[in-house]
């Protein structure tokens, strides 16, 4: 079977996809596929890469994105003989739906969540208001709508403050890795914080912000779903932003939390029941704040975590008793089932 490793895009998250692809063909088994790695630059360019039938065919890091090396992708040969897609995208335009339905229309199966999981995943507020309907618990939030921030900006700010009160957490509704997020502490800010989400996208969510430690569960599965061990981000600050995470390397995760076994459970029903509220298929990684006083609340699904050895994702999984390149198989698998199951 051939398997095509999409990977890079045109999202903020371009530079941890290739990390993760180049993670993943490392482990992968190569006596089932034959690998055709598909790099998209940040012009979102396809291209393709040397086919890879083996490890000693896997490309140094410094060749994933080389774009002179590579030809055109003509998206066509897919269609040709048996095809799987694995699609290893972050953020707009790769873990929103969008690429899916390209998959969908060519009837070819692919990894990871269905086009409407993807999509809801990656909106913020669409999210928010189909957890709260499935009675997980939620931070207060409000949607700014620009035609309402154009208009009357002042009142918007007004009744922000009423209805969540400092800090809060402003963020473009479509997004990830902390690009566009501002934590604001009073009102000086704010406007400053809603215009520069503006910048990534026409809808902005508000959030109450909370003090609280980080839990992250992984979900794994379609009709029959898994969940992980819980890991935790173990923070030195209050809000980690793009450099942090991916550049700075700053946070360290601790996997398995050391949370109490009745939250560990709690946690690990809450996602189950999140990735269903969402339709979610094949993987989802489900982050939740937990506040001093033991609250629990759902922030956000991420429909494609990061997924090098290294990321929450497949350490929660191994620490679970899914070694790394297993996952991998496994994620392949759900994909290839779900086409065949769902026709
Ligand atoms: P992204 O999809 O970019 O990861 P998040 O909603 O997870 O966006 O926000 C990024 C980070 O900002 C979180 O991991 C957390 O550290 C911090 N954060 C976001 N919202 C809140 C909030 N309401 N209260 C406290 N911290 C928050
Ligand atoms: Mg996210
Ligand atoms: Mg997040």
């Amino acid at each position: 079977m051939k398997l095509y490793l999409i990977y890079g895009g045109k999202s903020a998250e371009h530079e941890v996809s290739i990390k993760s692809a180049h993670s993943i063909l490392q482990k992968l088994y190569y006596e089932y596929y034959t690998v055709i790695p598909v790099y998209i630059s940040r012009e979102g360019n396809w291209l393709k890469g040397s086919v890879v039938e083996g490890l000693t065919d896997v490309p140094e890091f410094e060749e994933m994105n080389q774009t002179d090396t590579k030809e055109a992708f003509n998206f066509i040969e897919m269609l040709e003989g048996e095809s799987v897609a694995f699609p290893v995208l972050h953020g707009p335009n790769g873990e929103d739906g969008t690429v899916q339905g390209l998959f969908e229309v060519f009837d070819i199966p692919y990894v990871g969540t269905g086009v409407l999981s993807s999509a809801v995943g990656m909106d913020k507020i669409i999210s928010k208001s189909i957890f709260k309907d499935a009675g997980l618990p939620v931070l207060p939030y409000q949607e700014v709508k620009l035609t309402d921030w154009k208009v009357h900006s002042g009142v918007v700010m007004d009744d922000l403050e009423t209805e969540l009160g400092f800090p809060m957490f402003v963020k473009p509704a479509n997004l990830g890795s902390s690009v566009g997020i501002s934590r604001v502490l009073d009102k000086d800010k704010l406007k400053e914080a809603v215009e520069m989400a503006f910048e990534y996208d026409y809808r902005v969510v508000v959030e109450k912000g909370v003090k609280a430690i980080e839990i992250e569960v992984a979900v794994l599965g379609n009709e029959d779903i898994h969940t992980s061990v819980p890991g935790e981000l173990i923070k030195h600050k209050p809000f980690y932003d793009y450099e942090d995470k991916y550049l700075n390397q700053e946070v360290i995760r601790q996997v398995p939390s050391d949370i109490s076994d009745e939250l560990t459970k709690e946690l690990r029903e809450l996602a189950a029941k999140a990735f269903h509220a969402i339709d979610g298929s094949g993987i989802s990684r489900v982050d939740f704040f937990l506040t001093e006083d033991d609250k629990v609340y759902i922030n956000e699904v991420n429909t494609f975590p990061g997924f090098t050895n290294n990321s929450m994702y497949p350490r929660v999984w191994a620490k679970t008793g899914l070694p790394y390149e297993d996952l991998i198989e496994e994620v392949i698998q759900l994909g290839i089932r779900r086409h065949k199951d769902r026709l």
